[in-house]
């Protein structure tokens, strides 16, 4: 007899039974939020970070006892982060404009605010590539208005995919044919890299899909076909786990996406989910900021890296 599933999980692919576990349950580990996004996981010291966006704050959520408390207030209006190569925090900051790295001593260092001169609009989400390069997007959502950052026009005047060079530290553009690019995230062989494009919040019928753009070793991209469309509320951010499967944050959960693209099922939650990631000392725990609350499940795989 099959073990049972809870109403944790809907399956709509039975590949989805392999990387659910039975008897588990979406646990809620943290609520009093207004908007929860970016989290990352540190693995030596065994806590989670995550944004507060509008409350400019972020919290940190401590797996040795289960307690939260403030990592950083105030906090630039951050939104995404990760975790680099040497254990640092990468973050996207709204009011910052900027994109920053917290040094093992506590220092800020901002590693890209420009580009030709011109202020990023509000970078959002943030990924590193495995030669140390910084992958980030720039929508317009922190400048829109004074709720989750400065209002305040463009200077750039465009919504962009960035590459900071590992070497150089030079900002270049690797897409520019975006509305509102989003969560971001590498194939386990880095090969590909999915990025959200949540477009349908300024136009209307405007995207709200993930595309799959292949990676060249120059850093350059090309393809990108949209792989998936959401159907329901929009995707924010994403992680790929170590089979190449994508979970992807969405209007009433996270959604998985097999590497061909077909939905294999979701972990259900309450609220709309803004962005999720794995850790635990296996990697094999999702950390999900739904709306309000931070929650967490365990599953049967883990995230890439
Ligand atoms: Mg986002």
């Amino acid at each position: 007899m099959a073990l049972e599933l809870t109403s944790s999980f809907a399956v709509l692919d039975a590949r989805f039974r392999k990387l659910a576990l039975p008897y588990i349950h979406v646990e809620k580990l943290y609520t009093g939020c207004r908007w929860a996004e970016g989290p990352a996981w540190f693995p030596a010291g065994r806590y989670l970070v995550w944004s507060d966006i509008p409350n400019d704050r972020m919290l940190r959520w401590d797996e040795t006892d289960g307690s939260v408390s403030v990592f950083r207030q105030p906090a630039l209006n951050s939104n995404g982060h990760t975790v680099d190569l040497q254990g640092r925090l990468v973050s996207c900051e709204h009011r910052s404009r900027s994109v920053s790295r917290t040094e093992h001593d506590g220092t800020r260092t901002v590693l890209a605010s420009h580009f030709e001169d011109k202020r990023f609009n509000s970078p959002n989400d943030v990924v590193v590539k495995s030669d140390g390069s910084v992958w980030f997007t720039d929508p317009s959502y922190g400048i829109d208005s004074d709720y989750e950052g400065d209002a305040s026009p463009s200077e750039i005047g465009a919504q962009r995919v960035y590459r900071i060079d590992p070497d150089s530290g030079v900002v270049g553009v690797v897409a520019s044919d975006f509305v509102q690019p989003n969560g971001l995230a590498f194939s386990p062989d880095e090969s590909l890299l999915y990025i959200v494009d949540t477009g349908a919040t300024h136009q209307i019928d405007g995207p709200h899909h993930v595309r799959c753009f292949r990676v060249a070793a120059n850093g350059s991209l090309s393809g990108g076909e949209v792989f998936a469309t959401c159907p329901v509320g929009l995707y924010d951010g994403l992680r790929v786990d170590v089979h190449g499967n994508l979970w992807l944050s969405a209007g009433d959960g996270v959604h998985c996406h097999a590497p061909d693209g077909a939905l294999l099922g979701k972990v259900l939650i309450p609220e709309a989910v803004a962005n999720l990631c794995f850790g635990g000392t296996k990697r094999n725990r999702m950390f999900i900021c739904g709306t309000t609350s931070l929650y967490a499940v365990y599953l049967n795989t883990r995230g890439a890296r």
